[in-house]
Order: C-alpha cells, then structure tokens, then sequence
C-alpha cells in the first residue's frame, strides 16, 4: 500500500493527527490500529473529565473518542482496524499483520507515531512476596470492570496514586468494592489534585503519603499485603509494617510511552520523558517520521493530546506534500533547575516569528508557594547564567501536574542566536 500519511495508533492523539493531516491537504491519510475499535484508551474511561479544554463540555472517554473517530471518518480517513504494525523502517516502510490480509507492507512519504503509552507492571517494581492471583495494573482491572463487566475482586489495596489507580478507587466504591488504602511511595500524590479530591477524599478513601508494599501474601490468591512507611531514599523503615488484609492489589506506577518501533525506526529517545526528541512540530530526529500524545511524553488530559496530535499531523501533511523546507538552525531546550523535562527538545528560532510556541514540562517536587519558571538563553552546555528572556509566575508546581507555558512572538530575534534555552523553577519571590 501507498499513502501520504501513515498514523499508527488510533487513539486521540493519532485521530486528531490524522484528521488534521486530512484538513491540511493529504490525499491519502492511513490509521492503523491493533484493536478492534478506534479511540485508544478512552473506550474504557467511562467517567467524565474529557473535552473541558477543546470542546468547553465535560465529556466521558467514549463520547469525547467518538467525535474524532466521527470527524476522521467524514474527512475520508482510511482506517486499518485489528491490524498490528510489526516494524517501521527510517525510510518510511511499515511492516503490519492482520487476519485478513497477512502480512501488508505500506510505504508513506510521513508516518506519525500515535501508540500511546503502557503500564508499568509488577515484574518491574520487584515486589517481594508470593506469586498469587490478585495482582492487576489499575489500567487492566478498568478493562474488566467498565468493558468486560467483571469484579476483579472485593477489598483493595492500591500503590501508586497515578490518576488511573485514584479513577479506580471510585469506580470500585461504585461497584461495591472496598477500598482499603491507597499507599504511595512518595511523600506527594503523582497524579493530578482533582482526582484526589473527587475520587478519594469524597469517598473516604484512605491515602498515604512514603509508604509501600514490602510484601505480598496469599497462595493461590492475595490475602494481605504488608505495607511499610519509607524513607527519604524509598527504604522501608524497621518496624512500621503493617499487614492490611485484602483481596486484590492494583498497580498505579506509572505510565511509560511505547517506543518499541520508534526505537527500530532509529528515532532517537529522550531519557527523561521515555519518547522521542521532537521539535516544535513534533518530527522525531527522523525526517518525516513525527509523533503524537502520549508516545512523545505521558499528559495528564487527553485535550492536550489531542491538540499535540493536531501539530503532529499539519507537520506530517507538510512533510508529505514537499511543504516543509530545509532543517532550519536549531536550539536545544534544556530542563534547569526543579524541571525534569520540556517537550519540545529542540525548537526552530524561525518558527517563533509565524506564531508562539507552547513548551510542556513538568517538575521534579512539589512547591506550594508561588514560584517563577524563568527561560533564559544560553550557549552551548552553558553553565553560567543567560539573558533571562521570560519570567512566569505560577501559584504552585506539582510532578502530577503538566506545566504549560507559551513562547511569545516578541521574543523570536532574542533567541536567534542563542544555542540553548533553560527553563527552571525560581522559588524566590523576586
Ligand atoms: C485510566 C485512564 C484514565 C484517564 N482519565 C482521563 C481524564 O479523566 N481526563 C483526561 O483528559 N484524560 C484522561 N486520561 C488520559 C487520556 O486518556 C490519554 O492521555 C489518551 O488516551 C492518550 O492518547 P494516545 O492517542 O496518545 O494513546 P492511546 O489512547 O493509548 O492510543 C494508542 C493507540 O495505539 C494503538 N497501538 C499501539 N501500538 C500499536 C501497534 N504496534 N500497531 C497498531 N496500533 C498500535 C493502541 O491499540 C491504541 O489504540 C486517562 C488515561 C487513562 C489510561
């Protein structure tokens, strides 16, 4: 097969890159999807929140999904659904099985990389303890609950509060279950504060801060975990064990972008965010090959995804119909004090004077006062200090809450001859 652009992954973040490639100019605009149906994740997010940033509504994951799969499907989006991609090549060639055709080979002048992200699962944490049956991402025990119409169990134990585990304690208090505790390892929540309030503490569910589990147990099934407070270096701390009784325990660990095939695709990756160096208009260190959601960096909302995946696509349909011009100098942005990454990586000076440029990061611990992120302009691994070129007030920072700032036009000649742009958090009120 033949395309401009070839999105792979049908989720948000590849509906609204494929859909924005089509309203760019791109004939033949593909999405190939492993799953059965369009919308990635959110067919199993049937609670709300979706849609506040880009439609002003307050939506639930179907309905938000079905608007974009509805819009993709009126642009004449061809759509490859069941269908894995096995391997991308650099040069744009993606290799993909289905039952219906074998194996396919498909050639695109852009691709857009849209997987998404996994869970990060039992095996990688090292939980000591039996082996028993009980133990569930809080991403696989969503499935069951809200497609598959199963209880996984009847009293929990949660460790981690990643939004996704604290969307579980409140779905399960719904279905009858018993929330037992939500323990997390750190001594602040890693998902956003709203879900704390509306799926915690509006339920009576317990949170605590620096505790883990240092044991599971159960033969053929869990029947209590063992958990302990930590300290500052995550070590348990002798005699603070305690053995909570339960059934079930979900994971909510974190979330790690999926980059099997940027990785074959020798699209260079970036250490902090776990997805690809991307430039402002979110092309991978490979030309033509560009990314969308939560493959880049894992957001907190899927408007934010969605609104990456649109850059991605005009970028992609750009690339696709001989567009975009030569690689323009590039600056490095680089994560200064309290950031642990902004995305994007590299920014082209020239691109400021079309139109603002909107950096994402996020921090490394909380403050809970007002704090400045400031951007200053330095050579190459400067380590002195640069012209401050924008200074942000914020009332707070938190690691579970993505900070989003926007680089003004009027700032476009200051950063031409720059090498480097650092953004840090200024806790001084100054
Ligand atoms: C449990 C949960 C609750 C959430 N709650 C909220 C909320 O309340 N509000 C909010 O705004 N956001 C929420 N989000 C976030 C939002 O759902 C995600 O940010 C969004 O779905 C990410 O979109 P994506 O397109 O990057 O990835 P995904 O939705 O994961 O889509 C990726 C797609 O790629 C496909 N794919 C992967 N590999 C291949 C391959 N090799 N071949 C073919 N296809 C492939 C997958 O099958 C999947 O369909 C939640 C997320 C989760 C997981």
């Amino acid at each position: 097969m033949h395309c401009d652009v070839a999105v792979i992954g049908g989720g948000p973040g590849g509906l609204a890159a494929a859909i924005s490639a089509r309203e760019r100019g791109a004939r033949h605009v593909l999405v190939i999807e492993r799953a059965e149906e369009l919308g990635g994740i959110l067919p199993q997010c049937i609670h709300n929140g979706f849609g506040v940033g880009v439609f002003g509504e307050d939506l639930t994951g179907p309905t938000y999904a079905q608007r974009y799969v509805d819009r993709a499907l009126e642009l004449g989006v061809e759509v490859l659904p069941d269908t894995m991609v096995l391997e991308v090549e650099g040069r744009r060639r993606i290799a993909a099985t289905n039952a219906q055709h074998g194996i396919l080979e498909i050639e695109a002048q852009a691709i857009v990389l849209a997987m998404g992200c996994r869970e990060r699962p039992r095996g990688a944490l090292g939980i000591p303890g039996t082996r028993p049956a009980g133990v569930y991402t809080a991403g696989t025990a969503q499935r069951l609950v809200n497609m598959e119409g199963y209880m996984p169990g009847q009293r929990f134990v949660i460790l981690g509060s990643g939004d996704i585990g604290m969307i579980m304690a409140r779905r399960l208090t719904f279905e009858g279950g018993r929330v037992e505790r939500l323990l997390e390892i750190q001594p602040f929540v890693s998902g956003l504060m709203r879900n704390v309030v509306q799926c915690l503490q509006d339920f009576d569910i317990p949170l605590q801060l620096s505790h883990t589990v240092v044991d599971i147990r159960g033969e053929d099934r869990v029947e209590a975990v063992v958990a302990a407070e930590v300290d500052l270096n995550w070590q348990p701390i002798p005699g603070t064990e305690e053995v909570i009784p339960c059934d079930t325990l979900l994971l909510s660990v974190g979330l790690i972008p999926e980059n099997e095939l940027s990785r074959q695709a020798g699209v260079e990756l970036d250490g902090s965010t776990g997805g690809p160096y991307v430039d402002e208009g979110f092309q991978t260190s490979v030309p033509g090959i560009f990314a969308a959601g939560n493959v880049v960096h894992v957001y907190d909302l899927v408007d934010d995804v969605s609104r990456a995946g649109e850059r991605a696509g005009v970028s992609a349909a750009d690339f696709a119909l001989g567009r975009r011009g030569e690689s323009a100098p590039r600056v490095r942005l680089r994560a200064g004090d309290n950031i642990r990454y902004v995305v994007p990586q590299v920014l082209d000076p020239g691109s400021l004077h079309a139109e603002g440029q909107r950096l994402q990061m996020r921090v490394r611990r909380p403050v809970e006062e007002p704090v400045y992120l400031v951007v200053e302009a330095r050579s190459r691994n400067g380590r002195e200090k640069g012209e401050v070129l924008l200074r942000r007030r914020l009332r707070y920072v938190r690691p579970g809450e993505m900070v989003s700032l926007s680089l003004p036009q009027a700032i476009a000649s200051r950063i031409q001859e720059a090498e480097e742009l650092w953004v840090s958090v200024e806790e001084r009120d100054g």
